[in-house]
């Protein structure tokens, strides 16, 4: 790890935070979190580069619960998040880590869940607020969430904010914000506008930047998995399964609970395997390293600190089955491979929205890690069917088969069946609980990540389970951003609507995106094709959406106007008011699309209007 602070102890933390990090498994602060934490606590504004999967939720949130005044049932603390499942994601960070504050309350709010729901839910009082820049917005206007007591504005993943076209809203938002109060900026990059919008709203803020240093790394295979479409540890098995030189194996994971909990997953799975953590003493440690070496154990789930100089050169393979923290971290696990001269194998998880950090590791390790396809079911049984035909052959070749020969020609004579038939309800039998042929589906292989893309993380949040949002979608089976498909024509019934915000606003395709999805919980890959007129615009979304969601697209605003969602007409801008000509451009460019408005096929073409 990068940095020498070894405990959250020496951050300043209470007990009580200290004491819910030990029970929730957190062994050391990350890299960011050593940085940022001592900052904060001490009221500085911060401006922290830092992308997902490096633990900034932790380095914002556990300051700012320190200052969070629990008999004051005010909103407190707010943090603006672009997209409506990190919004749930962070509340339910915040709402872990405050399971020793009783009474402690977080909020998350974002657009397409019921404002019934939301304003009962914001009149009962929370402590801190999470939510995407619009449906804030909506709130303090209708004064329905007051900022009067806020002592922490965060800003997450501001340059996905401005990506996704929120910047305005936010800019909003901090324009009404009370002058006092602390500002974290977290942002991967650190594009021009987000620096205006720093310069303009934080006073003096310390920067902290994860750095990478470059770092050369042995001769050893570097392999990536794209999490989607499988569990990972149902992944895990079936790779390990069919690897080739496997002989043991350490996999990394984040918490203390997650390496016992592992273990036992895998020992239920036929593997022998341990854990490796900071509450083993050092005899403990050392005899499960042991184990590892004579290969009592074959694999070893451990935490980056308690892996620290293992020397066994008979790890195959290492796996990063949580990605690291930064790129120190990677090279510390993968230098547990390849010892003594021997090939080494890293495999590393990546969930959609860490693909950043693949790339930061890529670079600063200046080697590229090729995408693992996940060996298929025919893999695994062909891999199966070649161990098990090996372990016959061996047992044909030792001595005293007889006896047994014996028995097989009893049988096919009383049965009245043939050899071969006896000796496959022996292989039968010899499956032991692990079947050849392995059941279940193959997941659809991960298209290839499109750079700054971003999708959801891999964590399921608990929020989303209680069904109080419309089930326009049906979210739980919503594949990831990366899974999907090109843009293509949405299938079913289409309805085509007209909003009252187009060029004129500054309003670009990507903005009624950006505002249709976090809004009415609809899919981008579901909305039609847009059409961007100099006033209005028209936007086409599955027919038979809830009256939730097109309430709350009614109520949207974008770059802070009203939208006013209604059905079409079918009359286009300006007719009736003199008609005229009027260019529109139609071009989807969110998500990759290319999508023409209708009647537009050509391209740009010039458009009359007021002709029908
Ligand atoms: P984030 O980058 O904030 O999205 O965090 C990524 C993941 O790392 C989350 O699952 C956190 O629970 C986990 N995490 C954050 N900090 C730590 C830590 N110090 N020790 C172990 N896990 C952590």
């Amino acid at each position: 790890m990068s940095t020498s602070v070894e405990s959250f102890a020496d951050l300043g933390l209470s007990e009580t935070l200290l004491q819910t990090l030990t029970q929730i498994g957190y062994e050391t602060p990350s890299p960011i979190q050593a940085q940022c934490i001592p900052v904060l606590l001490e009221g500085h504004d911060l401006i922290g580069m830092a992308q997902t999967g490096t633990g900034k939720t932790a380095a914002f949130a556990l300051p700012l619960m320190e200052q969070i005044d629990v008999k004051l049932m005010k909103p407190q603390a707010l943090i603006l998040t672009p997209t409506r499942e990190l919004a749930i994601q962070v509340a339910e960070a915040l709402q872990t880590y405050a399971k020793n504050l009783p009474g402690f309350h977080v909020l998350p709010i974002y657009g397409g869940q019921s404002y019934t729901i939301q304003l009962k839910q914001l009149s009962r009082g929370a402590h801190v607020i999470v939510g995407t820049p619009g449906r804030v917005m909506d709130h303090l206007e209708r004064k329905t969430l007051n900022l009067d007591n806020l002592k922490t504005m965060v800003l997450d993943e501001a340059d996905e904010m401005l990506r996704m076209g929120f910047i305005d809203d936010v800019e909003w938002i901090l324009e009404r914000t009370p002058p006092k109060h602390q500002t974290a900026l977290f942002s991967a990059t650190m594009p021009e506008q987000i620096r205006r919008v720093a310069q303009k709203y934080l006073v003096e803020p310390r920067e902290i930047k994860i750095k990478s240093a470059t770092a050369t790394v042995a001769a050893i295979r570097q392999v990536y998995w794209q999490v989607s479409g499988m569990h990972k540890l149902d992944a895990l098995t079936r790779i390990l399964e069919v690897e080739e030189d496997f002989d043991a194996a350490i996999i990394f994971v984040r918490t203390k609970t997650a390496t016992v909990e592992l273990a036992d997953k895998l020992s239920a799975r036929g593997y022998a395997a341990a854990a490796l953590n900071g509450d083993l003493n050092q005899q403990m440690r050392e005899r499960v390293i042991e184990q590892l070496k004579s290969g009592a154990l074959d694999i070893v789930i451990a935490t980056d600190v308690a892996a620290r100089g293992i020397d066994v050169p008979r790890v195959s393979h290492v796996v990063n089955y949580d990605i690291p923290y930064d790129t120190e971290a990677y090279v510390h696990r993968i230098g547990r491979t390849g010892r003594a001269g021997r090939t080494g194998n890293a495999i590393l998880f990546v969930a959609p929205r860490e693909i950043r950090m693949l790339r930061t590791i890529e670079r600063a390790t200046r080697s590229p890690i090729a995408p693992l396809t996940l060996p298929s079911r025919a893999d695994v049984t062909n891999k199966r069917v070649s161990d098990f035909k090996q372990k016959v052959v061996e047992v044909l070749n030792a001595e005293g088969l007889d006896f047994f020969s014996n028995i097989v020609s009893q049988i096919a004579e009383e049965q009245n069946v043939s050899a071969e038939e006896v000796a496959a309800a022996l292989a039968m039998m010899a499956q032991e609980g692990k079947p050849l042929q392995i059941a279940g589906e193959d997941p659809r292989p991960a298209p290839a990540p499109r750079p700054g893309s971003f999708g959801e993380s891999d964590r399921k949040p608990r929020f989303e389970e209680r069904g109080d949002r419309p089930r326009f979608e049906d979210r739980g089976e919503r594949p990831r951003r990366e899974d999907r498909p090109a843009r293509s024509a949405p299938a079913g019934d289409m309805v085509r609507y007209r909003i009252d915000v187009g060029r004129d606003h500054g309003v670009e395709v990507r903005d009624i995106v950006g505002a249709i999805a976090n809004e009415a919980g609809i899919e981008s890959r579901f909305i039609g094709r847009i059409g961007l007129y100099d006033e209005s615009s028209t936007v086409e979304l599955p027919a038979g959406m809830p009256g939730e969601a097109s309430n709350a697209l009614k109520r949207t605003r974008i770059r802070g106007v009203p939208i006013n969602l209604r059905p079409d007409e079918g009359r286009p801008e300006g007719a009736g008011f003199g008609g005229g000509e009027r260019k529109f451009s139609g071009e989807r460019k969110f998500g990759g699309g290319d999508r023409k408005p209708e009647g537009d096929r050509g391209g740009f073409k010039k458009k009359k209007f007021g002709d029908r």
